[in-house]
């Protein structure tokens, strides 16, 4: 399916805005079809409420999984946990390439030096091939993990296909709710004071009082990997 064969983005977004997360879902599936259709997921401390969701439309929904090489082995716990417990059937787990890896960050510092270009091998350009078969993809942002995010809509345009956000305007206490009604397992690292987890070298504990994305790249300007502010071709 291309681009010019789906319904332009603002069109399923007045449809969509009002509409529950499963709604959200539900018609993203069937706009795009079984086969056009994947989800992204961090397994992080929220991804369970939209995994759950998922797996209750259809558990045979792709979830692409980016494993940079630098994730907790908590996170790759949690991954296996999750689709145990949820009954997920085709998650992808997806590394960057070798030749990327070897050619711009063969000591594993590309971190420190330069964060974006890191994001962009590990990330950004594993993300561009994963969803190379998708003419839609779903994600779990929400607008009130603000910065970048506070104004996300529900569909948006995302250069060759279509981002489904079905969370954009759910709250944190919704997300809580799924977590409890499902009794859905939490991130191991939550206990620890972790309450947003990326990769090892950007990731740190937030207090009580901070965002919940305050301890990604602290002390940084950078707040977002570049998935959701780069078109992905
Ligand atoms: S979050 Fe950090 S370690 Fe992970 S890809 Fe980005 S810069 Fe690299």
């Amino acid at each position: 399916m291309s681009v010019s064969d789906l319904p332009p983005a603002e069109e399923l977004d007045r449809a969509l805005r009002d509409a529950s997360p499963a709604e959200v879902i539900a018609a993203a599936l069937k706009t795009v079809g079984h086969d056009g259709l994947a989800v992204v997921s961090s397994f992080g401390t929220e991804s369970a409420a939209l995994l759950k969701l998922a797996a209750d439309v259809d558990p045979a929904i792709p979830v692409i999984f980016l494993d940079t090489g630098w994730l907790f082995e908590e996170t790759l716990a949690y991954r296996d946990t999750l689709i145990a417990t949820l009954g997920l059937k085709d998650v992808r787990s997806i590394k960057p390439a070798e030749e990327a890896l070897s050619r711009e960050d063969p000591d594993r510092d590309l971190w420190f030096s330069d964060p974006d270009a890191c994001c962009r091998i590990r990330k950004v350009e594993p993300l561009a091939r994963a969803l190379k078969p998708f003419a839609a993809w779903i994600n779990g942002r929400k607008r009130f993990q603000g910065s970048a995010r506070a104004d996300i809509r529900v569909v948006e345009a995302d250069g060759a296909r279509l981002k489904f956000n079905p969370f954009a305007n759910v709250s944190r206490e919704e997300i809580e709710a799924i977590f409890v009604r499902a009794k859905l397992p939490r991130h191991p690292l939550v206990t620890s004071g972790f309450r947003s987890v990326g990769c090892m070298p950007c990731t740190s504990r937030t207090a009580e009082d901070e965002d919940e994305r305050a301890g990604r790249w602290r002390g940084q300007a950078k707040t977002e990997c570049g998935i959701h502010t780069s078109k992905i071709s």
